[in-house]
């Protein structure tokens, strides 16, 4: 494993990072306190190849290596964790299913539209009102086939880009009798007849991202909408999760990597007892471990990516990246606010929106509880 970028990444990460520190990072506090989405940042990032990374080149997509898509979420979570949200869900959940698994009709007619920025993204329901980490057994909403269409009963929960989003990709049980091969993905377009979406959850952080509820009331899609194998849907769901899990760890890494940025600027103009706190040796320690903490994360998350480019396995790489990368950010950003003092907890200084928006990491696309039952599973199978 190289532990260097090669030149296209580095171009590329300069490249996201200018736009990030330009369209993103200044409209960060406005997103949040205004529940507002950055549009600005779909019409803008399309261009540069943000809504795209894991789409082919045939259909508008940048189809960058797993690397250069982490180095992209690191940035895009550096500038904002709501915008990069939506996109890691755009892109590793509402489009990397379709690529993998869709039919060149649905690839053709999807793909190119939302890799733009012209128009809405994509995006992915899995969880349900009862059922999140168990899919297999929980999954109720159900699609039967009546002529050449499938008819979607039943209710979603937590989609992230539900009202921005062209479409919906659905985890359904197309067999009643249940098990591993129960379950499939359908396109839902957001425009179907009998889709309801939820107005925005209010969420504890990410305002500007929007989460939603969307049920489905006798949904009538054409049968080619089934995105891959009948009953391969919870197969397929496990695979484009360890890929998301990647995505939501880089992000993540670069919500620390500004809270560690806020609170090194922080130390050096507070003052007491005649110093500036970056003098003591207390604060110096914990913006130490902050930075070690965050380059452990980093080479760890690239290891991931890494295999995954190389076409090796990479699960159980993933699952601890994410583990660690998401309980790390939490960790550093709460030490951030530490560094503040008072101003931590004011809405007035970025640390405390960092620690909100951090604080899902642990839960969305998979809780830490579940990363370590997966890094468990190998653990004890290699023994
Ligand atoms: C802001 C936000 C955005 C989201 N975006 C999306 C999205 O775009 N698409 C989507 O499908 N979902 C999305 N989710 C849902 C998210 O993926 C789920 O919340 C998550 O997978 C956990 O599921 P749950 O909430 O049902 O919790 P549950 O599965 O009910 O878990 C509750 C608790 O029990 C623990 N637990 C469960 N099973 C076990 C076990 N076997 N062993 C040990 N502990 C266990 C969990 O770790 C957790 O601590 C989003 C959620 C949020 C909050």
């Amino acid at each position: 494993m190289n532990f260097d970028l090669n030149d296209e990444q580095k171009a590329w990460k300069r490249a996201v990072h200018d736009f990030v520190a330009k369209e993103v990072k200044p409209k960060a506090r406005e997103v949040d306190e205004t529940d507002a989405f950055n549009w600005e940042a779909v019409r803008k990032g399309g261009p540069l190849g943000l809504l795209g990374m894991s789409i082919p080149e045939a259909y508008n997509g940048a189809n960058v290596d797993a690397i250069s898509n982490a180095i992209a979420m690191e940035e895009l979570g550096w500038g904002c964790g709501s915008t990069a949200l939506a996109f890691a869900a755009h892109n590793g959940l509402g489009t990397t299913p379709l690529v993998w698994y869709g039919s060149e009709e649905l690839k053709t007619k999807w793909l190119a539209l939302v890799a733009e920025g012209k128009h809405k993204l994509g995006a992915l329901a899995l969880t349900e009102p009862g059922a999140g980490s168990d899919l297999q057994g929980g999954v109720t909403t159900k699609a039967e086939k009546q002529g050449n269409e499938w008819v979607i009963n039943g209710a979603k929960m937590w989609c992230t880009n539900a009202s921005i989003a062209e479409y919906i990709i659905t985890l359904v049980r197309t067999d009643p009798k249940g098990g591993s091969k129960s379950l499939s993905m359908i396109l839902v377009p957001t425009d179907a007849k009998g889709l309801h979406i939820a107005p925005a959850e209010k969420k504890m952080g990410l305002h500007g991202s929007p989460t939603h509820g969307v049920t489905y009331d006798n949904v009538r899609v054409p049968l080619e909408n089934l995105v891959g194998v009948e009953g391969r849907g919870l197969h397929q769901t496990l695979a484009t999760l360890d890929g998301g899990r990647i995505s939501i760890g880089a992000l993540s890494i670069g919500l620390a990597q500004a809270a560690l940025e806020a609170a090194v600027d922080y130390a050096h103009q507070r003052k007491a007892f005649g110093h500036s706190i970056a003098e003591f040796q207390a604060i110096q320690f914990k913006l130490a471990d902050m930075a070690t903490e965050i380059e452990l994360a980093r080479t760890m998350l690239h290891k991931a990516a890494w295999l995954k480019d190389e076409g090796k396995p990479y699960n159980k790489e993933a699952a601890m990246a994410k583990l660690y990368a998401t309980e790390m950010a939490e960790h550093v950003c709460r030490e951030a606010i530490q560094i503040h003092g008072g101003y931590g907890y004011s809405r007035e200084y970025n640390v405390e929106r960092m620690y909100r928006d951090a604080r899902l990491m642990t839960i969305g696309e998979g809780t830490s509880e579940i990363q370590r039952l997966v890094i468990a599973r190998h653990v004890l199978a290699d023994e």
